[in-house]
């Protein structure tokens, strides 16, 4: 029924993007949060074993506690967590107290709804489309929390690089053993890099999220996909950074986070890979 309207599948995806990104929005901000916790809790009991963790005590998690204004404390009610409309509706501000509400939510909740339709539109109804929803959201949720916080949650990361195996073990997006490869040799790609960089210069130029996001996409895309990825995401990156240094008085040696531009990169290899992989070899061929 749904490949009959072509139109049909990528709208339901967007819609549902739109839904999802009402729910990265909780992922981005509490994820870290949680991960802080965990490790406070972590350290006071490697501290002191016999204290049981105070940390502990009070429930958070992506559920719980249901989400509160920041400024009024007010519980924000279902009819006013619609995804975009309400925010449009409400005029930007709380209910209760009229603070502004920040314009990063409907942004991320448009992105998740636009990214996903984008997906489910280049590969059309089934599960190719559904799966690359599914991927583009994580890798929205890891770039922002990276920009954010310079964290890339093995929360994420892990459980979409077994994903990835699993489809492809299917052959959703390519078969079992380019998965495999690509989920080796994303990550010791950019561990090899880190410890070339680490040997040479005494610093580290990246974390070991950014080693698992890359073998995570590798598991996805196949490891065909990993020097598409690598270009695209320096090119943006060193473009970023430049300006960035050049502009707004960033300091050479604070580290920025390379997971954002792996995330972005990652979604240009899901949609146009093969195209700017034809277009390589197409020239290596000519030359
Ligand atoms: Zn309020």
């Amino acid at each position: 029924m749904l490949s009959a309207q072509p139109w049909a599948f990528p709208a339901l995806m967007g819609v549902l993007g739109l839904l999802t990104g009402s729910f990265l929005n909780v992922v981005i901000h509490r994820l870290p949060i949680i991960m802080t916790r965990q490790w406070q809790a972590e350290c006071a009991a490697l501290a002191n074993p016999e204290m049981a963790a105070p940390v502990l005590a009070e429930r958070y998690n992506l559920v719980v506690p249901r989400s509160r204004c920041p400024h009024c404390e007010h519980l924000i009610a279902a009819h006013d967590n619609i995804p975009v409309l309400s925010y449009l509706l409400l005029g930007g501000r709380c209910r209760h107290c009229r603070a502004s509400i920040s314009l990063r939510y409907p942004l991320i909740e448009l992105a998740s709804g636009g990214l996903a339709w984008l997906a489910a539109w280049h590969f059309g109804a089934g599960w190719q489309g559904f799966c690359a929803g599914l991927l583009t959201w994580a890798l929205l949720a890891l770039a922002m929390i990276d920009a954010e916080t310079q964290l890339l949650p093995d929360g994420i990361t892990q459980p979409f690089l077994w994903l990835g195996l699993l489809l492809n073990s299917a052959g959703i997006f390519t078969d079992l053993r380019n998965a495999l490869a690509g989920a080796v040799c994303g990550y010791l790609l950019l561990w090899s890099v880190y410890w070339a960089f680490k040997l040479t210069t005494g610093k580290e130029g990246m974390g070991y999220g950014d080693f698992k996001l890359l073998a995570m996409l590798g598991a996805w895309l196949g490891w065909q996909s990993l020097p598409v990825i690598l270009l695209a995401a320096s090119l943006v990156g060193a473009v970023v950074g430049i300006s960035l240094i050049a502009f707004a008085g960033h300091q050479r040696n604070q580290p920025l986070p390379f997971g954002p531009y792996l995330a972005g990169a990652g979604f240009i290899a899901l949609i146009w890979g093969d195209p700017i992989m034809g277009f390589w070899l197409g020239q290596g061929g000519a030359l």
